[in-house]
């Protein structure tokens, strides 16, 4: 592997893979308030307005110390992205537009504490209505603005118009499965149709999917899908990514990236295993719903989105009861990759979104190489490299090391 000289890890710099950026900074409740206006923007469809609040969040959130009117008019109001104008492939359009709306709105929050759009957002019943609606999963901001112009306000709602079946005692009732026949009356059996989480199925298990993780419960479930793994495929190795290896306390789901220590099989002990393991899993009551379900043909990869080409599945998974607590459904996520593709792997699934986001930019504007989770691939001959390690992934793209806790851009 060829090495690019390093550059060192700067809160001023305009990509987020070159900031440290912390779970908890000295701005937070700023952040936080910004959030809601991006947020806001964001429910409403305004796509470039909330990249534009993300990014500026995103500088913020590396600045090392408390803002205060001083250094806010001596050095943060230069930093990047802060009361730049958003941009856009329309910028012509906004010429005419000189106001920098965060540069007043952070100015707003270092004199008052609150910004007043935020309180007034805040009052708005179509923001907690499409915020609400967003909650449930699988409901994107877009389906959510059209269930509220028909009318949809709340998640009872929402029961009501997707017609969820709710039990004698008041609770609502996930539906038995159909029992799916061939034209020619044949049962299909159960192997053969992983059930999807419908929106239905989304609102009936909404409370269980809205709570959050502990990592003691992460270390508990990735265990027990290791276990399922061994039995398959033995010699396996696998990373616990996402929010997770950033710090979190408490994530939003799990999401595990696998691959087999055996680097000169060419990948064979990967191949199909994430559909047999979410099968084995499945059979043992573990995984109940899939939502995505991808495999290694290019006809997989073509569809999958743009971000890589891995073997991945999004489930719904919970822990078989001990006995003494009650378990939740959780959303896991399980990500195979070739053996040399395991490093990459793991620094595209590590996260943050903005860290992933600028981390592609990064490498193809300034390196001329396309980053993606499943490697490295030279732009102008399509050279396609594999780091052995995550250092080396660093390494090869000419980025000082940043620890996955300071990832949280
Ligand atoms: P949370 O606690 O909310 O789960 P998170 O950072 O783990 O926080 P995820 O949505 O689970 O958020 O995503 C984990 C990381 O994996 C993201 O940072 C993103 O870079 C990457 N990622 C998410 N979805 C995909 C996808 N479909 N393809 C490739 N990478 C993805
Ligand atoms: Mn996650
Ligand atoms: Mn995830």
């Amino acid at each position: 592997l060829v090495t690019s000289p390093r550059i060192f890890s700067n809160y001023t710099a305009r990509y987020a893979c070159l900031r440290a950026s912390p779970l908890v900074c000295p701005n937070q409740a700023l952040a936080a308030e910004l959030g809601v206006l991006y947020l806001h923007r964001d429910l409403e469809g305004k796509a470039v307005n909330a990249l534009g609040y993300q990014r500026a969040i995103s500088v913020l959130k590396a600045y090392p110390r408390v803002i205060t009117l001083e250094n806010f008019d001596t050095e943060v109001r230069h930093l990047p992205y802060i009361g730049e104008k958003i941009q856009s492939k329309v910028t012509y359009l906004q010429h005419t537009t000189s106001s920098h709306p965060e540069v007043e709105q952070i100015k707003e929050f270092i004199r008052f504490g609150v910004i007043e759009e935020c309180q007034t957002i805040r009052a708005s019943e179509r923001f907690w209505s499409l915020k609400t609606l967003t909650s449930v999963h699988g409901i994107g901001a877009t389906t959510a603005r059209n269930l509220y112009s028909i009318g949809l306000r709340t998640l009872e709602d929402m029961e009501r118009y997707y017609d969820v079946p709710v039990a004698d005692d008041g609770t609502l009732k996930l539906e038995e499965e159909e029992v799916i026949y061939t034209p020619n009356g044949k049962r299909i059996p159960r192997q053969a149709r992983l059930p999807d989480l419908s929106t239905k199925a989304a609102l009936v298990l909404r409370n269980d999917l809205e709570a959050s993780i502990s990592r003691e419960e992460v270390e508990e479930m990735h265990a027990v899908v290791m276990a399922e793994l061994e039995e398959l495929q033995p010699g396996c190795v696998s990373t616990i990514v996402g929010g997770y290896r950033r710090g979190k306390l408490q994530s939003n789901d799990v999401d595990i990236v696998f691959s087999h220590s055996d680097l000169r099989s060419g990948g064979n002990q990967v191949k199909g295993l994430c559909r047999k393991l979410v099968q084995r899993l499945y059979d043992r009551g573990l995984v109940t719903h899939v939502t995505h379900l991808s495999g290694f043909h290019a006809r997989d990869a073509m569809r999958t989105s743009h971000w890589d080409s891995l073997e991945k599945a999004l489930t719904i998974f919970i822990l078989p009861s001990d006995g003494t607590q009650k378990r939740s459904h959780r959303r896991l996520d399980l990500i195979f990759a070739a053996p040399e593709a395991y490093w990459t792997g793991v620094v595209g699934w590590t996260g943050s979104k903005m860290f992933e986001r600028d981390l592609r930019l990064w490498a193809k504007v300034e390196k001329g190489m396309k980053f993606d989770s499943s490697g490295i691939t030279r732009r102008h001959d399509s050279k396609k490299f594999f780091p052995k390690s995550e250092l080396e992934v660093f390494e090869f793209l000419g980025l000082e090391w940043i620890d996955p806790t300071l990832r949280n851009a």
